[in-house]
């Protein structure tokens, strides 16, 4: 389950009231620029398949559009504009100069061997090559899609405007993509979690977490949680869930799986049912799985005292109210899940002026980034009594409707 329009629209509705929008501002700023859908066909040995593809280009005061490619089958326009949407809060509230945009293409990648893989990505990427670019649009990888179709994307591009390592980002490392991508989304989550803690006056080291889904999100940020000395007490994936009360060996945790392990099979820890994660008390509980998983139900029955969102749309907008009323605190994801695209706007601009930083320097910048985010959203929901959530929307809005203002494209 990916975020929906409505999701989208409920957090947009509740911040564009308190900024006291217009009916033209809101339907200018929910609304998408512009929405391309594509087909095409491509042999897949027993003669021609159709695909469809979208790319939904939602705000561009700010910047070129920026957001992934998804290969999936549940992809469909209403799923890419709500995901659209939220990269454009994303990239204001993290002052990127980007605005929001998300595609993909409904199909089920497992059952398509590597050529045609790269054949269904030539042909999107042909089809889309008038509205994406350096200074248009910039994709980057999503679910299903990594570096090697990022280099594809990049070369089909190529053929037509010259050699463009900048029209998208996620690439391989020897075509001038980022040492740190990979492992930022995570980084920059607990970057602002350790600032949440410390505006408490706490201190991650000691902390107790929860991890849900253990993917690349996931798993970095229970790697990087465990290195920072919190003790991470359980941890769910789709095929099941281990836990262990003294913390979990995340390290060996992680090499288990590389081995081809299954997380429930892990010998250092109990073997868990899928819901025990969500009961555990702890401090913090990092949704990093797939979008509307804490429900009211799921909500009323969480350990945590701190919820971060590492998904992108994990809780539902009526588990939000349970939150809420039970006290517990959610960093919300276009806040705390920002740092991927923060690190793919720095191998942007890398690729761009043909320059390379250290790993050092980009997760300093990185964290900077993101703390200066967190101060501000922090400091707006203070002051005005409100939660992180409905703060980080204030500021998001405010921001792209200053850009769409000065560029005179409303009053
Ligand atoms: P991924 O596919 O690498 O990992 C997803 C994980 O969730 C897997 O471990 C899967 O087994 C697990 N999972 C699925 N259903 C589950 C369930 N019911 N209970 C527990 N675990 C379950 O995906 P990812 O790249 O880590 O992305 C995860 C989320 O973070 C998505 O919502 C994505 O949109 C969002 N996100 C990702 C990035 C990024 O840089 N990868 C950036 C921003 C937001």
């Amino acid at each position: 389950m990916t975020p929906t329009l409505g999701t989208v629209t409920g957090h947009f509705d509740s911040a564009a009231d308190r900024l006291r929008l217009t009916d033209v501002q809101r339907t200018l700023l929910l609304g998408s620029e512009r929405e391309v859908r594509v087909r095409f066909s491509i042999n897949v040995g027993t003669g021609s398949a159709l695909f469809e593809g979208y790319r939904v280009q939602h705000n561009g005061a700010r910047g070129p559009f920026k957001g992934g490619m998804r290969f999936h089958p549940s992809v469909d326009l209403e799923e890419t504009r709500a995901l659209a949407a939220l990269m454009t809060w994303k990239t204001a509230l993290v002052d990127i100069p980007f605005g929001g945009a998300k595609g993909g293409v409904s199909c089920d990648p497992g059952r398509l061997s590597e050529r045609q893989l790269e054949q269904l990505t030539r042909q999107l990427t042909a089809r889309l090559v008038d509205f994406i670019g350096p200074t248009r649009d910039i994709p980057a990888p999503d679910v299903n899609t990594n570096a090697r179709v990022m280099a594809w994307m990049m070369d089909e591009y190529s053929k037509f405007h010259g050699y463009t390592p900048a029209v998208v980002t996620g690439k391989p490392l020897d075509l001038g993509g980022s040492p740190v991508r990979e492992a930022a989304t995570a980084a920059g989550l607990v970057h602002v979690l350790e600032a949440a803690l410390s505006a408490e006056g706490r201190r991650l080291r000691g902390c107790t977490a929860v991890v849900q889904g253990f993917g690349n999100v996931g798993s970095w940020t229970a790697r990087l949680l465990h290195e920072r000395g919190a003790r991470v007490l359980a941890v769910a994936d789709a095929d099941g869930a281990i836990g262990r009360s003294t913390g979990l060996d995340v390290p060996a945790l992680v090499s288990h799986l590389g081995a081809g392990g299954a997380i429930a099979d892990f010998p250092g820890g109990e073997r868990i049912s899928r819901e025990q994660p969500e009961r555990t008390p702890c401090d913090v509980f990092v949704p990093a799985a797939l979008g509307g998983l804490v429900t009211p139900e799921v909500a009323e029955r969480l350990g945590c005292r701190l919820l971060v969102e590492g998904a992108n749309g994990p809780v539902m907008p009526a588990a939000d109210e349970v939150l809420r009323q039970r006290g517990i605190e959610v960093i919300p994801d276009i806040l705390a899940n920002a740092g991927g695209v923060v690190a793919s706007y720095f191998e942007w601009v890398r690729n761009l002026q043909h320059v390379s930083w250290s790993e050092a320097e980009l997760d300093a910048q990185l964290r900077e980034r993101m703390l200066a985010a967190f101060r501000a959203v922090h400091g707006r929901a203070r002051t005005e009594g409100t939660t992180l959530r409905q703060a980080a929307y204030e500021l998001a809005l405010s921001r792209v409707l200053t850009a769409v203002r000065l560029r005179g494209q409303i009053d």
